[in-house]
């Protein structure tokens, strides 16, 4: 039985010409970057130009990308380092209520802290209010923070629209972007959008576990979390993950050398698994937007009404189906989902919810083979849960 891998908002597989990178690293070309030597020299250059890389792929300077390890760093360092350094000017902070916990949990940390966090709602397609933003704001906002794609429903943020807002009512305050599910599916240009910062993770682009990236606007102050050897000009102290920087420069190019086709051959895939899977009785799509757009190419919330999403999850494993229960980084807790809260299902639907996540490595045939299972199991699952 063939793996049908359709849990790729929990992470993706590296693509092979980048395990083959890394492996050259890890057995020939690794050096220190810090150190002196030709092993050192060569280890820095792959940073020098996975940096090169990563840079221009977000139109930002070199300067401006400091590697981290992992998207939950990248979104630490920019809420606490930013908070960090800038507490004299204010001390309010806005997100949403649909963040990861990787901003979450910052955000609660420093509001133990003393810093007063406002929570924006969103409506039923997971999308925040531009007015309620407006309004939220005050002359002690320091700083706001917004992911672009949402990891368990696929919601699109406005990002462009909503940096000019707060841009426009106070161009001091810093915007921050957890784009960790929506960079390499999105084309993503900081600048011309007013993000100050911006947070992206290896492996959700077919690149390694244990690297992120963080973009800090060469004016945007923040100062460090981590304090060592004063690497990344001290801003991230620690031996830098060579191998891993290196192989994510290497899959974000991938990904962006056959942008167009490799997202309009997922949006096809997603618009196909929605237009089977909800033919099924009583199942239906969160947080797909009534416009006619698709929200997020990768990422289909499907509710599945009556039937617990750990059946359904494990009915569809015995036949290689992968997919998860709301949010993968959520299962450790039982607390229900923050996001398929925030766009008003309920207890019951909450529970009754998986996801699917799509890669360029999906066809049609594992969307019939998923489907199928569904169509198998569902009607007896209902029938055993309503008797
Ligand atoms: N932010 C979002 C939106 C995510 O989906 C995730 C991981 O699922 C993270 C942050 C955390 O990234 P990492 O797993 O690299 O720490």
């Amino acid at each position: 039985m063939r793996d049908i891998y359709m849990d790729n908002s929990a992470t993706t597989m590296v693509f092979p010409e980048v395990a083959a990178l890394m492996n050259k690293i890890y057995t020939e070309d690794y050096g220190n970057p810090s150190s002196m030597h030709m092993k050192g020299i060569t280890a820095e250059r792959y940073i020098k130009d996975a940096r090169a890389s990563l840079a221009k792929s977000l139109k930002v300077s070199d300067k401006e990308i400091f590697f981290t390890s992992c998207g939950t760093e990248s979104d630490n360092m920019a809420i606490i380092g930013y908070a960090k350094a800038n507490a004299r000017k204010g001390k309010h902070i806005i997100t949403t209520a649909i963040e990861h916990p990787a901003v979450l949990n910052a955000m609660k940390e420093l509001s133990e802290e003393g810093f007063r966090i406002t929570y924006l709602g969103v409506n039923e397609e997971g999308i925040i209010s531009l007015d309620e933003l407006k309004d939220a704001i005050t002359p002690e906002t320091i700083l706001v923070s917004i992911m672009h794609v949402n990891n368990e429903i696929g919601s699109v943020q406005p990002i462009d629209k909503i940096g000019e807002l707060i841009k426009k009512i106070n161009p001091d305050i810093a915007f921050h972007v957890d784009a960790v599910q929506s960079y390499g599916k999105f084309r993503i240009y900081p600048k011309k959008m007013n993000i100050d910062m911006l947070s992206v993770s290896g492996h959700k682009i077919h690149g390694p576990k244990g690297i992120g990236l963080l973009y800090i606007n060469e004016k945007t102050k923040v100062k460090p979390i981590i304090f060592g050897g004063g690497q990344q000009n001290g801003m991230r102290s620690g031996t830098e993950n060579v191998a891993g920087i290196a192989g994510m420069a290497l899959a974000s190019e991938m990904l962006y050398d056959k942008f167009d086709e490799d997202i309009a051959k997922l949006y096809e895939l997603k618009k196909y698994l929605i237009d089977k899977v909800t033919s099924i009785e009583d199942v239906s799509v969160n947080g797909i937007p009534k416009d006619g757009t698709m929200g997020a190419p990768h990422v289909i919330s499907v509710t599945v009404k009556g039937i617990r999403s750990e059946v359904m999850l494990h009915s569809l494993e015995e036949s290689g189906v992968y997919v998860s229960a709301g949010s993968a980084c959520s299962t450790h807790k039982r607390t229900p989902s923050a996001t398929l809260t925030a766009i008003g299902l309920d207890k019951g639907s909450i529970e009754s919810t998986i996801r699917f996540s799509l890669s360029i490595f999906n066809t049609k045939e594992d969307i019939d083979t998923a489907v199928s299972v569904l169509e198998k199991y569902v009607p007896m699952l209902r029938k055993y849960t309503r008797r």
